[in-house]
């Protein structure tokens, strides 16, 4: 029989509020690993593919835990739960293309424990890595677990793949993050939060922290939806994710068009030739194809996934094309004549 131990920390703590989280962060800085709900952390604490000295847990810190409407939109606290997201009122009636992609993470267990901080920080994923120890033991190491080289490409740069489901629909929403850390506060894009890279994919410096994320409501009247493929639809990380976003005025002219994919390269990224579809009064196959192109071009896709890379890069353009149909008909319900 195989034994799975949970690897040892010395330190389990719990901050109680910014500060003295802010004050840990430092303190530990890359020894600790932050603890969110613990959904994605444990399951890499059992397979040992991460050995922190210390867990700073999130879980009693109050103003992380909040669904603040403010003047200009909407403030999420990054230790929300998923579950409590998409129960949110004002975040069900002005943000459901959120709700969509966040009732898509995992099984409902996940999204009981799981926060939107936690979903967008995932580590990045691959097959040769993510695995039991004894599993792992029976590769040569690859570059993501301390060896000289990828074992899928055979070089020097790491493709695991960032598979988070609520990123794309808070990319095409515009969404910021506010980052914290003992030396003060910065907001940036949430693009800015990905690195791109397959082997440190979540671009924090050390010590900081994501405390929460704010979306304009601007941009809350839009038609949206994110499409996943999936093995199975609850319980599997995703094959490959679509977010649309669309606006059209009352004569169903397009106003705002955004496309984002996850699961299509080692972070989430906006396709911005989606933004070519402003002024145009209907998707045709002239507008769309620059769309599929360039997404085709974005896409990285290689051996580490069990779905073969045929099959996945073949939805790529099915699953934009079907994104941004649905989006455009959830926009036009009720605008205009057809
Ligand atoms: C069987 C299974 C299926 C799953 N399916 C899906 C799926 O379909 N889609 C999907 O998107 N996810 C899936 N997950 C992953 C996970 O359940 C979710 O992504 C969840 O939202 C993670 O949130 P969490 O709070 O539990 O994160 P945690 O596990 O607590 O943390 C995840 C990572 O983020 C870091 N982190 C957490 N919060 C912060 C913060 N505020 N600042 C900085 N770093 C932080 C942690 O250090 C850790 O590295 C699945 C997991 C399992 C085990
Ligand atoms: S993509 Fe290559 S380097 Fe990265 S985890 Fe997989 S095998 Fe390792």
């Amino acid at each position: 029989m195989i034994k799975v131990s949970i690897q040892n920390f010395d330190q389990y703590l719990e901050p109680q509020d910014l500060s003295e989280l802010y004050s840990l962060a430092a303190k530990w800085g890359n020894r600790a690993k932050i603890i969110a709900g613990g959904t994605d952390l444990m399951v890499r604490l059992k397979q040992h593919t991460c050995k922190p000295e210390a867990l700073i847990s999130l879980r009693k810190i109050k103003e992380m835990k909040t669904i603040l409407p403010t003047d200009d939109g909407i403030y999420i606290g990054s230790a929300v739960k998923l579950h409590d997201l998409i129960s949110s009122p004002v975040i069900r009636e002005h943000y459901p293309l959120l709700v969509e992609a966040a009732s898509k993470v995992g099984a409902y267990q996940h999204r009981l424990m799981g926060t939107i901080g936690g979903n967008l920080c995932l580590e990045t994923r691959c097959m040769y890595f993510n695995q039991s120890e004894f599993l792992r033991g029976s590769f040569t190491p690859c570059l993501k677990a301390g060896g000289g080289k990828c074992l899928v490409v055979n070089g020097q740069k790491c493709y695991a793949v960032y598979s988070g489901d609520t990123a794309p629909a808070l990319l095409v929403l515009e969404a910021k993050v506010r980052i914290g850390s003992l030396a003060g506060e910065r907001h940036t894009r949430l693009a800015n939060l990905f690195s791109g890279d397959g082997l440190t994919p979540i671009s924090l410096k050390e010590g900081e922290v994501l405390t929460g994320i704010f979306i304009s409501k601007e941009i809350a009247t839009t038609g949206g939806t994110y499409l996943k493929l999936a093995e199975r639809s609850s319980t599997d990380f995703p094959n490959l994710g679509v977010a649309a976003s669309i606006t059209l005025s009352d004569d169903r002219i397009c106003q705002w068009a955004r496309l984002a994919l996850t699961t299509a390269g080692s972070s989430p990224f906006l396709v911005d030739e989606a933004e070519n579809l402003v002024g145009a009064g209907k998707l045709s196959e002239d507008l769309l194809e620059p769309i599929l192109n360039q997404t085709n071009k974005l896409t990285i896709m290689v051996k580490n996934k069990t779905t073969s890379v045929g099959y996945r890069r073949a939805m790529v353009s099915k699953m934009v094309r079907a994104a941004l149909e649905i989006a455009w008909e959830k926009a036009g319900n009720g605008k205009g004549c057809c």
